[in-house]
């Protein structure tokens, strides 16, 4: 379990009252024990030995670490990028010290069981945990976040073997891990991968074929990488039926865990991105013959579960890694947010409007109403989005502690639904708000003096990976919506009319705001109906993007009512500021898809019938 620590050590370390800039603790406080009450898992069998308290101690540990090790070096990893001189890839050292930092404070394997040596503490509590190390250095943040994911997979569907000789390494940090699925020629269209997987007579398996864009691929921060890798077993069936998953470990590890001979992976370069720099992202051979283990050609493959059951394992990960993606890019929101709220309060500039005189004091440009619009924009979009991913991080918790199948399948139901859009929602509006956060600044957001400019080019990856914005879209339309008869949006519909019902009832503006959710819900869900009702499948989904960008608006909107609930009858600026936050969200920001409701609903097909010629 991790180390006591308290909010009295954070300020003798940094000082009395010094607030963060990465994210606040105040709102996750709020979000965590006044609405969701996480401090009632406590009473399930899994949690049963945590308390708030010590929930609260990991948050600030997090913090502390995030402060102490993540932050100072973010803006040094982005400009000294990792290095490959042909053999050896060069990451500078503060990377390698953030990390065994959080292997000491055995961060690794916070939510897992106390079996496999896991704190077994609530996913709610790792996901804010988690953000805390995000908002201060999304790439070092990387690093744990591949290894914690490689490790909850291979604890789910790996042998005991298998847990013992790479999950166990992994949540010491002596091994990381990573995620190997895309190809050059497939990244969207995981079915057309070639990278092919020979059986053995003794059980394991050779692998032939290149990987793409694999992040934390090499590196020396630890003395081993376990590479988690999607191939093919020549004769198995077409398609995504035909993949399976293998551990690729770079090193060979002897039956006593030593670290052996050097597998046949080999690093064919690195690719150098616009962000997300500190981590290394990279171009992977397999078997390609640099080394021959055992004397043989390939890469040797350990095969997990089954064969031909890959995908589905790797969706264990992937969805894990969805969520976490979210999370990422609401953390580099929320960071950008509170950087540019500090830099208004801060900058003198102008004077009001209606002021006469050219010799007044300026105002701070925070009192302009522009630059509060750009504030409250970025409030609404990252307060929002940080609820929606503590939201689907508590129905994670009930799905593993659940104490009926049928409250573990109504989790799973509402989970599969808002998988898609905890992913894309922020990374596309809390990218927003780090162009606003930019804006705020002035021509100073431009440079590189000021961190946002480096939030922007970190968030601008997560609408790309983890499924890019268009095969979310797809997701959620073309198989979420409509799986199990409609089940899971059916699910969220019940969930969302519980807040409204809840709203309505206490009156006033929350009544107001309710029927303004009830009103656009329900159309969201006659356009559902008249898009699959026409029959005409291909025009229903040609506007998916459309779809899924009304869909997160009107989650996002039903978030808000949902804090303006726990929010009601409480005093103060920090419960001003969130009914102030949902008044924009309801007022400037959720009228937006009455248009795109629209042409949902007239099935148009301008993008179907464009011809490439035509372009
Ligand atoms: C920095 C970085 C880190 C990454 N880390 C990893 C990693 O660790 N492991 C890993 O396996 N992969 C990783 N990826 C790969 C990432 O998941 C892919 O880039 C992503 O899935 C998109 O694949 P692609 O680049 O081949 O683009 P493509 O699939 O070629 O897509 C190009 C465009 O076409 C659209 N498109 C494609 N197919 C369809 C369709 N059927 N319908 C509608 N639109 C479509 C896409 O939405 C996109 O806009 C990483 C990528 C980057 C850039």
């Amino acid at each position: 379990m991790p180390a006591k620590s308290t909010t009295a050590s954070i300020e003798a370390a940094y000082g009395k009252g010094v607030k963060s800039t990465l994210l606040s603790r105040r709102d996750l406080d709020f979000l965590l024990f006044e609405w969701l009450r996480i401090d009632e898992l406590t009473k399930r069998k899994r949690f049963a030995e945590h308390s708030r308290e010590t929930f609260s101690d990991v948050l600030d540990l997090c913090e502390q670490l995030a402060t102490r090790y993540f932050a100072p070096h973010n803006k040094k990893s982005d400009a000294q990028e990792p290095s490959f001189d042909g053999s050896r890839v060069t990451v500078i050292p503060e990377v390698k010290e953030a990390l065994d930092a959080v292997a000491r404070a055995d961060l690794l394997g916070m939510t897992m069981d106390h079996e496999l040596g896991g704190a077994q503490l609530p996913v709610t509590v790792g996901q804010a945990g988690s953000a805390w190390l995000s908002a201060a250095n999304v790439s070092t943040a990387g690093y744990v976040m591949l290894t914690a994911g490689n490790a909850n997979l291979l604890a789910k569907f790996g042998t005991s073997d298998q847990i013992d000789t790479f999950v166990k390494p992994m949540l010491a940090g002596r091994f990381s891990g990573t995620m190997c699925l895309s190809e050059t020629q497939a990244g969207s269209s995981l079915a057309d991968i070639v990278t092919r997987a020979e059986p053995r007579d003794d059980g394991t398996y050779r692998l032939f074929g290149s990987k793409m864009w694999i992040s934390g691929g090499d590196h020396e921060l630890t003395d081993n990488i376990v590479h988690l890798v999607l191939a093919k077993i020549p004769g198995g069936p077409p398609g995504t039926k035909g993949i399976s998953l293998f551990i690729v470990p770079k090193f060979l590890v002897g039956a006593d865990g030593s670290v052996g001979e050097r597998n046949d992976v080999v690093l064919a370069g690195l690719n150098h991105k616009m962000g997300f720099r500190g981590i290394t992202n990279t171009a992977l051979n397999f078997g390609e013959g640099a080394s021959c283990p055992g004397g043989e050609p390939g890469a040797i493959g350990y095969l997990v579960g089954e064969p031909h059951r890959g995908l589905t394992y790797m969706f264990h990960m992937v969805n894990e890694a969805r969520l976490g993606v979210g999370m990422g890019a609401v953390a580099l929101g929320y960071t950008g947010y509170l950087k540019s709220l500090e830099y208004a309060r801060q900058r003198p500039q102008g004077r009001p409007i209606t002021s006469k005189d050219p010799s007044a004091e300026q105002v701070p440009i925070i009192d302009h109403p522009d630059v509060k619009r750009m504030l409250l924009a970025q409030k609404a979009y990252v307060e929002g989005a940080l609820a929606l991913l503590l939201y689907c991080a508590r129905l994670v918790d009930v799905e593993h502690s659940a104490e009926s199948d049928e409250e573990r399948d109504s989790a799973t139901l509402l989970l599969d639904i808002l998988t898609p859009v905890a992913k894309s929602w922020p990374s596309q509006w809390c990218l927003a708000a780090n162009d606003l956060a930019i804006q705020v600044h002035g021509g100073y957001g431009y440079t590189r003096e000021y961190d946002v400019e480096q939030h922007y080019r970190d968030n601008r990856l997560n609408p790309i990976h983890e499924g890019t914005h268009g095969i979310q879209s797809l997701d959620l339309l073309g198989r979420k919506v409509v799986q199990r008869n409609g089940a899971s949006l059916i699910a969220l519909n019940d969930a969302v009319t519980r807040s409204i019902v809840a709203a309505d009832a206490d009156g006033g503006e929350l009544a107001e705001f309710a029927a303004q959710l009830e009103a656009v819900g329900r159309r969201l869900m006659t356009v559902t109906t008249t898009m699959f009702g026409s029959g005409d499948i291909e025009a229903a989904l040609a506007n998916s993007v459309i779809y899924l960008e009304a869909f997160g608006h009107i989650v996002i909107a039903w978030m808000w009512l949902a804090q303006l609930l726990a929010a009601h009858g409480k005093a103060g600026d920090f419960y001003d500021g969130k009914r102030q936050a949902a008044r924009y969200f309801f007022c400037y920001e959720l009228p937006k898809t009455a248009p795109q409701l629209d042409l949902l609903e007239s099935l148009d097909r301008t993008t179907l019938e464009m011809r490439p010629n035509w372009f």
